[in-house]
């Protein structure tokens, strides 16, 4: 079987039938024909033999194009998302680079939700502006303002980040895609927050689905990587292409362990989910808490989207403002003991961040500057209410 048949048998093959979680721990994971190894093994080679000049075994011939370990996890992630075709990254800002490359030209034009990733709109404000790509900025919760915005003038893509990071707001995705469909816009949908276990761009109408797999993929803590995942044939040979030709590939062992944490992602996002809803709903009306934002919550302005458009629950992402201003949030982030202060999230070990110091100083003083007293929990998979105890004991040195 070469690499396109393995592509075909992605979406064609014996998975197509069963649910997320089963697809989760067999597709692409064939045991290996030689010695029966249950477990995908790390393929830790740069080139293969040939038998004769040409005579690839399988398509592979060097793992900056291909290599076994990534078809499996690409295998497993395609399937887990219903996707037609994934390709995976060293991280998940090489993965939109690598799509955006592969797909505009100078002249080209995004447009992106206010509420993105920091380092989504580094990547787009400092490299591809100067390149020649127009960007603007639109409120994507507000479907009327999208609208408003396509009608202007045209845009090859709009950017989509739900439930985004740090605020968790949440944009409808199917009425979104059909106004930008109606424009003739393609619509992209940064789906680290939700994981493919919650929600389903691709169902949604949505043209390209990205991930950081350092998040909940991963789901440990120990990776970064990225995936690109689509149906459309033309656009995916145009991101293999790039993938292969500028070679921001993850490595052998960054496939392994991706696919390793693929597999419980299911079992894990429930998990998260009920604990950040637990914290969320404790959150809620305590003294020193201004606003918490989870989708979760009734309180929530997309609530009612998000309980539409999420399967299975909300997710582990919580940001909560506190009363006492940039001061308590700092002195709060500082103060857990099972929270780790650090960046990065989805992680089975909860951490606490303060984002206008951190993952978001790169766009303090931009229309996406988030406020000072912002604190952002990934909800790690630990017992609830020892979370609760370790935020009630920071609550409670905030007093003094
Ligand atoms: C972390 C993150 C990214 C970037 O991924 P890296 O793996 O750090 O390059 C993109 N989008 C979202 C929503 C993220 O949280």
């Amino acid at each position: 079987m070469n690499i396109s048949e393995i592509s075909k048998k992605r979406h064609d093959g014996a998975f197509s039938t069963t649910a997320p979680s089963t697809r989760a721990i067999h597709a692409g994971q064939e045991p290996d024909p030689i010695t029966g190894a249950v477990v995908t093994p790390i393929y830790m080679t740069s080139t293969f033999k040939q038998d004769g000049v040409g005579g690839l075994r399988n398509g592979y011939d060097y793992s900056r194009s291909a290599n076994p370990t990534r078809t499996s996890f690409d295998t497993q992630l395609a399937a887990v998302e219903g996707a037609r075709h994934a390709a995976s990254f060293s991280s998940g800002l090489a993965a939109i680079d690598a799509l955006l490359r592969a797909t505009l030209r100078p002249s080209g034009r995004i447009l992106l939700g206010n509420d993105v990733y920091g380092g989504t709109y580094r990547l787009l404000s400092k490299i591809f502006v100067p390149w020649g790509v127009g960007l603007d900025v639109v409120d994507t919760t507000d479907t009327a303002a999208v609208s408003a915005a396509l009608s202007n003038r045209h845009y090859d893509y709009l950017w989509v980040e739900t439930p985004s990071n740090p605020l968790l707001a949440v944009t409808d995705i199917a009425a979104t895609a059909a106004v930008a469909h109606a424009h003739g816009t393609r619509v992209v949908v940064d789906n680290t927050f939700a994981s493919p276990v919650l929600q389903h761009p691709l169902k949604d109408g949505a043209d390209v689905v990205v991930y950081s797999t350092t998040k909940y993929i991963g789901g440990h803590s120990d990776v970064v990587g990225g995936a690109v995942l689509l149906d459309d044939d033309d656009t995916y040979s145009r991101v293999a292409f790039v993938q292969n030709a500028a070679g921001a590939v993850p490595s052998p062992f960054d496939s392994w362990l991706d696919i390793r944490g693929l597999k419980t992602l299911p079992v894990r996002m429930r998990v998260h989910s009920a604990n950040a809803m637990a914290i969320a709903h404790w959150l809620e009306g305590r003294e020193g808490v201004d606003r918490v934002w989870y989708p979760g919550l009734e309180s929530h302005p997309g609530h009612d989207i998000a309980a539409r458009q999420m399967h299975g629950g909300f997710g582990g992402m919580i940001s909560v403002q506190l009363t006492g201003g940039m001061k308590a949030a700092k002195r709060f982030a500082g103060a857990t003991e099972i929270f780790t202060l650090a960046e990065s999230l989805g992680g089975v070990e909860s951490l606490i961040e303060h984002p206008a110091a951190m993952t978001h100083a790169s766009v303090s003083g931009t229309t996406l500057e988030v406020p000072g007293n912002l604190v952002r929990l990934s909800v790690g998979i630990e017992d609830a209410d020892d979370l609760i105890a370790d935020l009630d004991q920071a609550f409670a040195g905030l007093g003094d």
